[in-house]
């Protein structure tokens, strides 16, 4: 028979967005001696465009002719991930757009995504260019996972996706102000912390939330890592620091607050994930996902502009009735998505990409700075819960709305900044697609 060319598999096509700017400076540098070799020997083609100005990889996105792509890739730090996703959505064929699968190449300094994304490949922790070669080598095997968005909308009506955390108060405080020690990488975030500390603040304001109430099952914590059947990548031959033959073993977590921390082994590659949990450390709280939140699920379709927040009324009304609502004094709020807040910040070892929650942890005020400090410490082991602090607090949940009632703050989506004010969100579940390796 003739050989046609649709016959043949076709070389993976990938648009690398590069922003020169994020995290100190060295994306284009660091992709070019660590990333290109890399996807070049995985016979990978692609085209790496340099941002030149905020949301011009939203513009490009929402230009494009997605049929010439395989995959969208940010090389910068998530918020550039951020500008991409909601590029997608903004495009009048987002139902579809948004499936395009993204990937992320850590080069910003904050690289939450990076840092669920390796994780969730059991490979340790890792920084910097040891951070950005697990990532790029996961990124060559093409495994995609369904990732929850969440539409956050803001007093003014703004509406945007966001896929990692929505942070007010000490988080939001670090990351912003920090941003003048840019110089610094990721190390930025450790002295805005230790100025923050010193000067401590406490907010006022109002949080409501509905409940994800449906725990019936436990949730694994660690993965099994998928390989391409046929990956052409000689993994002996990649200088990662850690010894990736061994990646069928996973590391111990002690993640679970409450609970004896138990070692967890993944099944080794290429065996189907665990199907029972038994064997895994049993959490206090554990959720099944919502089914009626799956985008596939048939609701309603709104108009060009993402799904409708079924569960979300108008900022100017009150709350439905089966919402919970907490005022108080808070030293911070985060609403988070992913198990990591950067790159070393095990910050919901509890969370994965399509759980369909959004974590709401908060830290209430009277908390001892040392007290914060130990939470801070831990959070890099994802340890924190274990600590039990009676100020610190975690509900999975589908909404939430935040009202801050301290007159000047900053709010943040994605780390980055966002308009002060009432501000709610709610999940949906598995809208897009991430490339997890
Ligand atoms: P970092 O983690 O270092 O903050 P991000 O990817 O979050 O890196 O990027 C920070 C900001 O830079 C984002 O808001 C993004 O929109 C913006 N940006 C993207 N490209 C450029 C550019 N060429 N010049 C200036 N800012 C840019
Ligand atoms: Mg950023």
């Amino acid at each position: 028979t003739e050989i046609i060319p649709s016959l043949l598999p076709h070389t993976r096509r990938l648009l690398l967005l590069l922003n020169p700017f994020g995290g100190r400076g060295l994306a284009l540098q660091w992709c070019q001696t660590y990333v290109l070799p890399m996807i070049t020997e995985a016979d990978i083609s692609f085209n790496l465009i340099q941002t030149e100005r905020p949301n011009h990889a939203r513009e490009l996105v929402k230009g494009i002719c997605l049929a010439e792509w395989d995959g969208i890739i940010a090389i910068s730090g998530d918020g550039l991930l951020y500008e991409v996703l909601n590029g997608l959505m903004e495009r009048p064929d987002w139902e579809e757009a948004i499936k395009m699968p993204v990937g992320i190449l850590p080069c910003g300094s904050g690289n939450a995504l990076a840092g669920a994304i390796n994780c969730n490949a059991g490979l340790e922790q890792a920084l910097g260019v040891e951070l950005l070669q697990n990532c790029a080598l996961l990124l060559c095997h093409a495994t995609v996972s369904p990732l929850d968005l969440v539409a956050v909308t803001t007093a003014s009506g703004t509406r945007s996706f966001s896929c990692l955390s929505v942070a007010w108060g000490f988080i939001s405080d670090v990351d912003i102000e920090s941003e003048k020690y840019r110089h610094m990488g990721a190390a930025r975030f450790t002295l805005g912390t230790l100025v923050r500390l010193a000067s401590l603040h406490t907010y006022r304001g109002r949080l409501s939330y509905l409940p994800a109430a449906e725990a019936v099952a436990h949730r694994p914590i660690s993965r099994s890592i998928t390989m391409a059947p046929n990956g052409r990548l000689p993994l002996q031959h990649l200088p990662l620091h850690r010894a990736l033959s061994d990646m069928g073993l996973c590391e111990e977590r002690h993640a679970f607050r409450g609970t004896e921390p138990a070692p967890v082994a993944c099944p080794s590659p290429g065996s189907p994930s665990p199907s029972s949990a038994s064997a895994l450390p049993s959490p206090s709280f554990s959720f099944e996902p919502l089914a009626g939140l799956s985008p596939a699920s048939g609701a309603d379709k709104g108009q060009g502009g993402g799904p409708p927040d079924e569960l979300l009324v108008p900022l100017e009304q009150p709350v439905p009735g089966s919402w919970v609502t907490v005022e108080d004094d808070f030293v911070l709020v985060l609403a988070i998505y992913q198990t990591h807040l950067g790159a070393d910040l095990f910050t919901a070892p509890f969370a994965h990409f399509d759980d369909g929650l959004v974590h709401l942890c908060f830290v209430k005020a009277g908390i001892s700075r040392a007290a914060l400090i130990r939470l801070f410490l831990a959070m890099e082991k994802g340890s924190h819960f274990e600590q039990e602090c009676p100020y610190l607090t975690h509900v999975p949940v589908r909404a939430f709305r935040l009202e801050p009632l301290t007159r000047k703050g900053i709010l943040t989506v994605d780390g980055e900044r966002v308009e002060y004010g009432p501000i709610q969100g709610q999940v949906h579940r598995g809208l897009a697609n991430l490339i997890t390796g």
